[in-house]
C-alpha cells in the first residue's frame, strides 16, 4: 500500500509560490477514522481500501507526508465583522493538495485542526471532535438539499485531549472543495501593495474556475461578475431553506460561490429575519435577514482588490467596478424569485410573482412560524387541504388571504395543482438539521457514541423523501431547548 495511489495534483503549491508555507501536520497520539464518506471517496477516485487503513488515517492526520505533494498553510486576510485584519490565514489547516474526480473536476483535499501553523496566532491549531462532526452533517446536508458547498470526507479523531471550556476529544475534519480561494485571499495581497501577486492570483482563479474568460481582454471584470453572480444564487439557496451562515467575513467567502466554514451556522426554526445563532455577533451584522447586504458588502471587498487590474484610470476602474457591484441586487432578487417560485410550484412566470412572494413574507412576519415545515405543509394546501399550513399559525387570517391570492396564481399553472404539489415536495425539504437533534448527536459523539450521529446524517442525506419513523427530525425544537448559541473556533 504506496501513499502515492492517492493521486494528488499540486497546482497552488507550484503556480502560487508566495501565496503559502509549506508545513506539516502536528503528530498526534492515535489517528482513527470515525466516519468516512464512501461515495465521495468513490467520486474523488480515491483507493478506499488505502483511505479506510491505518494509513488513510495517518494521512487524513496530517501526520504522514505523502508522496508527491507539498502541504501547505494558506495566507489570507480579511474583514472580521466589518474589520481588516491584514493577516489570518490557515492558523489550524493544511492543503493537502488538488484529486481530479470522475467528472475531471478539480478539488483540493484540506485537513481542518491539523496543528499549528505559522498562521495560528494564539490559537491551538485544533479543532473539538463535536465541531468536526457538525461541520460534516451539515456540509453534507447542504449537498443533499442541492447548495454548493465543501464537502466533508472523514472525520478523525485524534486520540488526543484538546482544552475548550473544559476537556474535549480531539478530531480533524478532511474537507473538499472546489478550491479554497477566499475574497480575503485577493485582500492579502491588495492590502500590501502587491498589484502582481493580485493578477497573479486572479489568473490562477480564471484558469481554475472561469476559463471560458481566459483569452478576454476585460477578463478580471468578468471573473468578478461570475463570482458575484455564484454569490448571489448561493445566498438565494440560503435564504430559501432558513440557513444562517453566522459567520459571512471576507476570509470566509469563496470565488468558487462554495458555502465555507460551518462554524456558527444553524437552521431558523421561527421565521424571523433578525435571526442570529452566533454567540459573537451582538450586532446582528450576520441575521439571517442581512446576509444578502452582507454577501455584496463581500462582494465590494473583492472588487477594491481589483481596481488596478481592471483599468489603469482608477476613476474609470471605479465605475465599472461600482456597476458590477450595485448589479448584486438585481442578480440576487432574479434567484430569489428562481427559488420562491420552486417553493410555491409555479414553473412559469407572471409579472406579480415577486409582489405575491412579498406578500407571503408579510403574512409570515410575526408570526414565528416554523420555516421549514410551513413550506412543506404547503403542498397540502395546493392538494386542497389548508389545515395543516393553518395549524403553524397563531393566527391564520392574514396566511389564508395570501393561500387565496396563490391557490389562484397556481391555477393559471398549465400543470395540474397536483402535479405542481408533488414538484413542491422536491424542493421543500421535510429535513433539516434542526439544531436541537444536531446538538443530541454530537453530546452523544462526545459521550462515545457515534449512533446518532450516523443516524440523524442518514436523515439528512435524502432531505426531500419523508420516511416512517422519523418524525422526530421533521419538527422544530420544543420550547425546552431555549436559545441556540453557537461558537467559532471550536
Ligand atoms: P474562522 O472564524 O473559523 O473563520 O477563523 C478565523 C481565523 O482564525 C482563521 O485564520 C483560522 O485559521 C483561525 N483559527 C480559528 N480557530 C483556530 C484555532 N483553534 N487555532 C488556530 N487558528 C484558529
Ligand atoms: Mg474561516
Amino acid at each position: 500500500m504506496s501513499t502515492s495511489s492517492f493521486g494528488f495534483e499540486n497546482t497552488y503549491a507550484v503556480e502560487l509560490e508566495g501565496f503559502y508555507v509549506p508545513w506539516q501536520g502536528a503528530v498526534v497520539p492515535e489517528p482513527r477514522i470515525v466516519h468516512l464518506n464512501r461515495a465521495l471517496a468513490q467520486e474523488l477516485q480515491l483507493d478506499e481500501a488505502t483511505l479506510a487503513s491505518d494509513v488513510g488515517a495517518r494521512v487524513l492526520a496530517g501526520t504522514q507526508a505523502l508522496e508527491g505533494t507539498t502541504p501547505l498553510a494558506q495566507a489570507y486576510a480579511g474583514h472580521q465583522f466589518g474589520n481588516f485584519v491584514p493577516q489570518l490565514g490557515d492558523g489550524r489547516a493544511l492543503l493537502l493538495g488538488e484529486l481530479i474526480d470522475r467528472a475531471g473536476t478539480r478539488h483540493d483535499l484540506q485537513l481542518k485542526g491539523s496543528g499549528r501553523t505559522p498562521f495560528s496566532r494564539g490559537g491551538d491549531g485544533k479543532a473539538t471532535l463535536s465541531s468536526v462532526l457538525r461541520e460534516y452533517l451539515i456540509s453534507e446536508a447542504m449537498h443533499a438539499l442541492e447548495v454548493p458547498t465543501t464537502r466533508s470526507l472523514a472525520a478523525v479523531t485524534t486520540g488526543e485531549e484538546i482544552w475548550r471550556q473544559g476537556a474535549q476529544p480531539g478530531a480533524i475534519l478532511a474537507r473538499i472543495a472546489s478550491s479554497h480561494i477566499r475574497v480575503g485571499t485577493f485582500q492579502f495581497f491588495a492590502a500590501r501593495g502587491e498589484v502582481e501577486r493580485v493578477r497573479q492570483l486572479a489568473e490562477y482563479t480564471i484558469a481554475r474556475h472561469f476559463p471560458e474568460f481566459s483569452k478576454e481582454d476585460d477578463r478580471y471584470l468578468q471573473m468578478f461578475r461570475a463570482i458575484r453572480d455564484r454569490q448571489a444564487a448561493l445566498v438565494a439557496r440560503w435564504m430559501s431553506i432558513g440557513f444562517v451562515h453566522g459567520v459571512m467575513n471576507t476570509d470566509n467567502t469563496t470565488v468558487a460561490g462554495e458555502t465555507l466554514d460551518y462554524g456558527p451556522c444553524a437552521f431558523m426554526d421561527g421565521y424571523d429575519p433578525t435571526t442570529v445563532f452566533s454567540s459573537i455577533d451582538h450586532h446582528g451584522r450576520y441575521a439571517y435577514g442581512n446576509q444578502p447586504a452582507i454577501a455584496k458588502w463581500n462582494l465590494a471587498r473583492l472588487v477594491e482588490t481589483l481596481l488596478p487590474l481592471i483599468d489603469p484610470d482608477e476613476d474609470r476602474a471605479i465605475s465599472l467596478a461600482t456597476a458590477e457591484v450595485e448589479a448584486f441586487a438585481p442578480v440576487y432578487e432574479g434567484h430569489w424569485l428562481e427559488r420562491m417560485r420552486a417553493k410555491l410550484g409555479l414553473a412559469g412566470s407572471e409579472p406579480e410573482d415577486g409582489a405575491l412572494v412579498e406578500k407571503l413574507f408579510n403574512a409570515l412576519e410575526g408570526q414565528d412560524v416554523d420555516f421549514t415545515g410551513f413550506f412543506r405543509r404547503l403542498a397540502d394546501s395546493a392538494r386542497g387541504d389548508r389545515s395543516a399550513v393553518r395549524a403553524l399559525f397563531p393566527d391564520a387570517t392574514a396566511i389564508d388571504a395570501w393561500m387565496d391570492l396563490w391557490i389562484a396564481r397556481l391555477a393559471r399553472e398549465t400543470e395540474s395543482a397536483s402535479s405542481r404539489a408533488d414538484a413542491m415536495d422536491r424542493v421543500n425539504p421535510v429535513y433539516v438539521p434542526r439544531n436541537h437533534k444536531v446538538q443530541e448527536a454530537l453530546d452523544a459523539a462526545d459521550a462515545s457514541d457515534l449512533e446518532p450521529f450516523r443516524r440523524i446524517l442518514n436523515v439528512l442525506e435524502r432531505p426531500f423523501d419523508r420516511r416512517e419513523g422519523l418524525e422526530e427530525f421533521e419538527t422544530r425544537a420544543p420550547d425546552s431547548f431555549g436559545q441556540y448559541t453557537t461558537y467559532c473556533g471550536t
